[in-house]
C-alpha cells in the first residue's frame, strides 16, 4: 500500500505530477516508486529498497546509473563549455567531434549529422527534411510518410503520427500522409499455413500494393525500427529488410532506419541495420547515444540524403530548423565518452557474451504455460502473456496480466516493463552473470504468483 501522509514522497509525487506513460489505477494502489540514486545497474528509492533494472531506465541506461567516466566526462565539459547551439556559423568543438565519430561509426564513408534533444525530435527533423526536399526538387506532392502498425517513433504530432499505435487516435492523430503497413510479426501477423518465407513475401507485396495504389511520387520515406521496440520487441521476419529495400529503391523511396533503441549495440552489433544486414538512407539515433545521461538525438544523413540536403539549403540559404540545445557540448562530450565506454570498454562485448544466457533464460520461462512466444534479439527480449497457449489467444486486455507482472516483479526488487500483453526485458549492458541470474529468479518468481 502507498504511504498515504502528506508529507510522503508518494502523496508528494502524485499531488505535483502529471503523470505520462503511467497506468494510473497502479499508481492509486501502489504509489509512485521515488528514486534517489542507482549502483550499477541498481535504483534505490527514498526508503533504501533496491530494484534490478531490466529495463535500462528507458532502453538508455546501457552503462549502468553510476558510470564514473561519464560522470567526469559531463563534469570536465560543464567545467570547460557549458552550453552552446550549432547554429549561426558556431558550434563547439566536442559538437564536431562527435560528428565525425558519428560518421565514423556509421555505414557511410561520409555524410551528415544534425542533432536533437530526442528521438521523436530527430524522427520529427528528418520529416520536415524530407518534405523541405521534396519542395526543394520541384515534388511539393511528396509528402506521404510509411511507417508499420505497432512501430514507436515518438511523441511529437509529427513522429506520433509515425507511431502505430491505436493510442494515438486520442489525440486525433495520425496528421494526414501517415500511412502504416502490417507489422512484420510473423508468430501473431503470420496465416494459417503460412511459412515465414511467405509471410515476408506479403509483407513485399503489400508495400508495392500500397506504393502502386497512394502513388511512389507521392511518398516521402518510409521509415523503421530494425527491432520494433515498444511495439514489444518485435524483429522482423526472416528477409524482411532484404525484401523491401529494392522496391524502396525502385521507387526513390529513401528508407531510414530508427535506431532509438537497436543503436549502439542492443541488437549485438552496432547498429540494427548492421544485425539485418542492410544499409539505410539515414539513421536516427539517440538513447544509448549518451548512454542516457544527457537527452539528445541525432539525425545522421547518408551521403546522398546529405549531398541533396545540403544543395537544397544552400539553394535558399539555410534550413530553417533547429532546437536551442542542438549540438549541446555536453551532450557531445558525453556521447563521445559514451560511444567510447560502449565500444571500447567491453560493453558490446559484453552484449554479445551475455546475449546466449539471456536467450536461454528467456527460452525457459516461456516454458510457462501462460507465456505464448519469446522473442528478441541480442539484449532485447519479450515474454507474451496468452490466456491459451495452443491457439495464442491473449487475456482480455482489461485484465492488465501484464501489469500485474511488472508490478509483481516491483515488489520482489525488478523493474521490467509490461508492454500490451507482453513483458520486456532489455537490461544494461554491464550486467554480469549473476545479476542476469537474479533478474529471471524474481521474474520467475513474479509469473509464478500471477499464474
Ligand atoms: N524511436 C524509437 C524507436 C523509440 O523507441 C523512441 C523512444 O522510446 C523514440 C523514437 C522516441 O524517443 P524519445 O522518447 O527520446 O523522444
Amino acid at each position: 500500500m502507498p504511504d498515504t501522509a502528506p508529507n510522503s514522497w508518494e502523496a508528494r509525487a502524485e499531488s505535483s505530477s502529471f503523470y505520462g506513460f503511467t497506468d494510473l489505477p497502479s499508481i492509486k494502489a501502489r504509489g509512485t516508486v521515488v528514486l534517489t540514486h542507482g549502483e550499477g545497474p541498481y535504483v534505490i528509492d527514498t526508503e533504501g529498497r533496491r530494484y534490478l533494472d531490466s529495463n535500462s531506465g528507458l532502453w538508455n541506461m546501457v552503462a549502468g546509473f553510476d558510470h564514473a567516466g561519464l560522470a567526469a566526462a559531463a563534469k570536465a565539459q560543464y567545467d570547460r563549455f557549458p552550453g552552446y547551439h550549432a547554429f549561426f556559423g558556431r558550434m563547439s568543438d566536442q559538437t564536431v567531434m562527435l560528428s565525425e565519430k558519428l560518421i565514423e561509426v556509421s555505414p557511410y564513408d561520409r555524410g551528415r549529422v544534425f542533432y536533437t534533444n530526442s528521438g521523436s525530435e530527430a524522427n520529427d527533423t528528418l520529416v520536415k527534411m524530407l518534405w523541405f526536399l521534396a519542395r526543394a526538387e520541384d515534388q511539393p506532392q511528396r509528402r506521404k510518410i510509411l511507417t508499420r502498425k505497432n512501430a514507436y517513433h515518438g511523441v511529437t504530432a509529427v513522429s506520433a503520427s509515425m507511431t502505430g499505435k491505436p493510442y494515438n487516435e486520442l489525440f486525433g492523430l495520425p496528421l494526414p500522409d501517415f500511412i502504416h503497413l502490417t507489422c512484420p510479426h510473423y508468430w501473431r501477423e503470420g496465416q494459417p499455413g503460412e511459412t515465414e518465407a511467405q509471410f515476408t513475401a506479403r509483407m513485399a507485396a503489400e508495400l508495392e500494393e500500397v506504393i502502386a495504389r497512394e502513388g511512389a511520387e507521392t511518398i516521402a520515406g518510409f521509415f523503421a525500427e530494425p527491432v520494433m521496440g515498444a511495439g514489444g520487441v518485435i524483429p522482423p521476419s526472416a528477409g524482411y529488410f532484404q525484401a523491401i529495400q529494392p522496391i524502396l529503391k525502385k521507387h526513390g523511396i529513401p528508407l531510414i532506419s530508427d535506431e532509438v533503441i537497436c543503436g549502439f549495440g542492443r541488437t549485438g552489433a552496432v547498429w540494427g541495420c548492421e544485425t539485418y544486414d542492410f544499409v539505410p538512407d539515414a539513421i536516427i539515433s539517440s538513447k544509448a547515444l549518451t548512454a542516457g545521461y544527457f537527452p539528445m538525438g541525432a539525425v545522421i544523413l547518408g551521403p546522398e540524403l546529405a549531398d541533396r540536403l545540403h544543395a537544397a539549403s544552400e539553394a535558399v540559404e539555410e534550413f530553417p530548423h533547429g532546437f536551442t540545445a542542438s549540438g549541446h557540448p555536453v551532450g557531445c562530450a558525453i556521447a563521445l565518452k559514451a560511444i567510447d565506454v560502449i565500444l571500447n570498454e567491453g560493453l558490446l562485448d559484453n552484449v554479445r557474451r551475455l546475449t546466449p544466457r539471456f536467450e536461454e533464460g528467456m527460452t525457459r520461462l516461456a516454458e510457462n504455460p501462460n507465456i505464448g512466444e519469446f522473442r528478441g534479439k541480442g539484449l532485447m527480449g519479450a515474454l507474451e502473456a496468452v490466456a491459451d497457449k495452443p491457439t495464442r489467444t491473449p487475456f482480455p486486455s482489461n485484465l492488465s496480466v501484464s501489469e500485474r507482472i511488472a508490478n509483481t516483479c516491483t515488489d520482489h526488487g525488478l523493474i521490467c516493463r509490461p508492454l500490451g500483453q507482453s513483458i520486456v526485458l532489455c537490461p544494461p549492458f554491464i550486467l554480469t552473470e549473476p545479476q542476469m541470474d537474479e533478474m529471471f529468479e524474481k521474474l520467475e518468481a513474479a509469473l509464478t504468483e500471477v499464474f
